[in-house]
């Protein structure tokens, strides 16, 4: 069925992701994803009936080229396709404070999303430079865009988990709390896992790890997400690419006071330079490459498992939360679909609260299926790839229907 199909964009810090599909049948018609942004030999890899493409598109390659690339060299020969694109919706990382639900975009959407760069600034803006663009280079649907908000899934959690204990009036009067981020991968591994396990979405508890270049945990209690690892901005929580997540504020003032570092160069350092590739040495965000290294580098290995470390401790500390039934852990994104490793390290930190992993299970799995690895007759582990672009293209043409 070709009517009805959405275009999807998803621009990310680093990469961009796009999708042409049917939100009714599932159907992709065409998708990818291009990596290296900024960096030499930016590359695109896309899927178009059943068939793998990869391209070099260049050097230091920017959103708006890589864009360009893809309309008149990817979507050029599907013409067919292109011609039904009847919606586009975009992934946007925070909503703040007003935006609890997906929106068509107008110009107060897009001042909204302005307004909120300051809870996510290495986002929010990249966000709005794709609405831009679709707008431009998409003319004939400029009323047919959706913003699809990743903080919405995090709004029914309970001030017990989105409070920070400041002052309350922070909260109040600037809208100081925890946000979330990654709703849209929580919510589709969680509603996925449920149907697997044959389990109503509504008494349904899990803990979702979805684990890529940003990282985050939650924990949802009859399909709802009572809390979260990330915070205010997708800065707290797990160890990201090149993120900190959880840190003493106090490394801050010392950073300030002590080492003379301005605001600006703090926030470089804890947003660009930390994480994976400041715990690496400066050598990658690219968990791959640590993977690979894990026995051969101290560098690498240290990276590992401190990632499995604070990871392990959010995992056993959600479950004071749960009322009692753990039904599911989930391992998705970039690093829980792929990494064998991680996953393995991982569970056996969780062995205390009765986790159990089958070896054989987690080497065997295939990169993009979904499957069980825990031993049978415990608490079901699986790993599931996430389909963001599925939920984005769902709630967009929810808005017009
Ligand atoms: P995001 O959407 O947050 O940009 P992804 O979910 O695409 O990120 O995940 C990117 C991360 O996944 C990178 O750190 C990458 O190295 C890691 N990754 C991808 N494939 C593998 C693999 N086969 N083994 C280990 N890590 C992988």
């Amino acid at each position: 069925m070709l009517n009805d199909l959405v275009l999807v964009l998803n621009f990310g810090s680093s990469s961009l992701k796009f999708a042409i599909l049917n939100p009714d049948t599932e159907r992709k018609y065409v998708f990818g994803l291009v990596e290296r942004l900024y960096l030499s030999y930016s590359f695109v890899t896309w899927y178009y009936q059943r068939f793998k493409y990869h391209t070099i598109i260049g050097n230091n390659i920017s959103h708006i080229q890589s864009l360009e690339f893809i309309i008149n060299h990817i979507f050029y020969i599907n013409k067919k396709i292109v011609c039904n694109i009847q919606f586009i919706g975009h992934r946007v990382v925070h909503g703040g404070k007003k935006i609890t639900e997906s929106k068509i975009i107008n110009s107060c959407i897009i001042q909204e999303i302005e307004n909120n760069i300051i809870y996510a600034p290495l986002h929010n803006p990249i966000n709005l430079l794709g609405i831009k663009s679709a707008i431009k280079y998409f003319p004939h649907l400029s009323k047919k865009n959706v913003a699809v908000f990743d903080t919405s899934f995090f709004r029914d959690m309970p001030e017990t988990s989105y409070l920070y204990a400041l002052p309350y009036s922070f909260y109040i009067k600037y809208g100081v709390r925890r946000y979330g981020a990654h709703g849209m991968s929580h919510y589709y591994v969680s509603k996925i896992a449920s149907e697997i396990l044959k389990i109503q979405f509504d008494t349904f508890n899990v803990i979702t790890c979805h684990l890529g270049n940003g990282s985050s945990v939650s924990v949802i209690v009859n399909g709802i997400c009572v809390d979260t690892s990330m915070g205010f901005t997708p800065m707290e929580g797990l160890v990201m690419g090149t993120r900190s997540g959880d840190l003493d504020p106090a490394i801050i003032f010392f950073m300030h006071m002590v080492l003379g570092m301005t605001i600006d160069e703090i926030q470089h350092i804890l947003i660009k330079k930390s994480g994976i590739l400041g715990l690496s040495g400066g050598v990658t965000s690219d968990f791959r490459y640590i993977e690979k290294n894990y026995y051969r580098e101290i560098a690498s290995k240290r990276s590992v498992d401190i990632f499995c470390h604070r990871l392990s401790k959010y995992i056993a500390s959600y479950t004071t939360l749960l009322d009692g039934r753990l039904d599911a852990i989930i391992f998705t994104g970039g690093i829980g679909e792929n990494s064998i490793l991680v996953r393995q390290l991982t569970m056996i930190k969780l062995f205390m609260i009765g986790i159990r992993l089958d070896m054989q299970l987690n080497q065997c799995l295939q990169p993009g299926q979904y499957g069980f690895i825990n031993k049978k007759d415990t608490t079901p582990v699986l790993v599931i790839p996430t389909n963001e672009e599925l939920i984005i293209a769902q709630e967009t043409v929810k808005c017009f229907r």
